[in-house]
């Protein structure tokens, strides 16, 4: 018998989550992860009593009342509402859009005089039947105000490209909101767990063998032999040795900075929007935990071009990079032993609601039997 019905390759959210369920089955687990740390993304350090999100800011929301249930049985969410502003040259902008947006913008006070300006704004860019790229879908979608403020330079920074050589499907649809509502999600729940995202993690992996700064790769054929069934939530390209090529990622660079004074921008998020400002984010982390030390700490987030050695933050599900992944998808399906969940080997963007929930059907695949 093997010491272990399941080697988990990945302490992240979706590891931990299956991790908790397999234990519930019965079923004894090694949980590895070639960081220092568990909790994958959503790892928070405690820096002078600030838990800071390490990894990029996370917000947990959703309306899916089973994971909602799920999570508040190991942690408490505090009342936290994501409301980011927008700095553009200085001035500052409600989002997501909304009366208080539309109200700055133009001087309107009335949803009725609002849709108005909208659509006078649409009207301009009616003619464009099938927009070529970004820009035009962008302008057909909101008009030039809108676009030039909002959405132009923040878009060209984030993928480090002219809004004219974007594809038109990165925006699909642009959400306005005729009321004067700065909640930037529509969910039923949200909020921070009280004690933070590692204490949920913690709590969700109780119980289970761990081994942190362990690369499955270093010692793939050892750590496989530990175990009946592996889950894998790494990169599906790397486990094939990239043989049929690298997927292709979009990543951050965070820059964190401690300063002597209680309160840097009285807000959580602030995202800057004109284009000559090389970051796109500034986060301040005590506002997610409502907490009043007589100091602060702040991240300028930055968006990167990934190569080897960055951090793989958001997949680019371009035609190409989806036939790839279609192909390690047929590879993967071979691997009669294996399962695979999770952002990085799904190759998908996964709020973090949307990953327990795959955690959570893919242990009632295999254990609820
Ligand atoms: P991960 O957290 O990436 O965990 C995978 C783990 O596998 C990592 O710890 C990694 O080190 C480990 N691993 C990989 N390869 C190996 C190997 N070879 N050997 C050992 N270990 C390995 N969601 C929200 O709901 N709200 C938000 O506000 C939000 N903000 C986000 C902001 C950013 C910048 C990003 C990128 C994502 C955000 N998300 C948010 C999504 C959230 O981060 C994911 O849903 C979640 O982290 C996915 O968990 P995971 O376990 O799939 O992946």
């Amino acid at each position: 018998m093997k010491n272990y019905d399941y080697l988990i390759v990945g302490a992240g959210l979706f590891g931990a989550v299956f991790a908790n369920k397999a234990m519930a089955a019965g079923k004894r687990c090694l949980i590895i992860d070639k960081r220092k740390h568990l909790g994958g993304n959503i790892f928070c350090e405690e820096i002078d009593g600030i838990r800071v999100h390490k990894y990029g800011a996370h917000i947990f929301h959703t309306s899916n009342k089973e994971v909602w249930e799920y999570v508040n049985r190991f942690v408490e969410f505090n009342r936290y509402t994501n409301s980011p502003l927008a700095n553009y040259k200085g001035v500052l902008y409600n989002l997501p859009f909304n009366m208080n947006t539309f109200n700055k913008l133009w001087g309107v006070n009335t949803p009725a005089e609002a849709r108005t300006k909208l659509e006078e704004q649409r009207g301009e860019y009616a003619s464009i039947e099938t927009p070529q790229n970004m820009e035009e879908q962008a302008l057909k979608l909101c008009g030039r105000d809108i676009y030039d403020i909002f959405i132009k330079g923040y878009t060209e920074k984030q993928w480090g490209r002219p809004a004219t050589e974007l594809p038109a499907f990165i925006i699909k649809r642009i959400p306005f909101r005729f009321t004067y509502d700065n909640n930037y999600f529509n969910d039923e729940f949200q909020g921070i767990p009280k004690g933070g995202y590692n204490l949920l993690i913690e709590k969700l992996i109780k119980g289970a063998d761990i081994r942190l700064n362990t690369d499955y790769f270093q010692s793939r054929y050892e750590l496989d032999a530990l175990a009946d069934k592996v889950l894998y939530t790494g990169c599906i390209d790397e486990l094939f040795d990239f043989e049929l090529g690298y997927l292709e990622y979009r990543s951050l660079r965070f820059e964190h900075e401690r300063m002597s004074i209680p309160d840097f921008q009285g807000n959580a998020v602030v995202n800057y929007t004109e284009r000559s400002v090389p970051y796109t984010r500034i986060i301040e982390h005590k506002h997610f935990e409502f907490t009043s030390q007589p100091h602060t700490i702040i991240t300028h987030e930055y968006p990167l071009n990934f190569a080897i050695g960055c951090e793989p933050y958001y997949p680019i599900n371009d035609a190409s990079n989806m036939l790839l992944l279609q192909k390690y998808k047929e590879l993967a399906n071979k691997k009669t032993n294996f399962l695979f969940g999770g952002r990085l080997a799904q190759y998908a963007y996964f709020d973090m609601d949307d990953t327990v929930a795959a955690a959570l059907e893919l242990a009632r695949i295999n254990f609820d039997k």
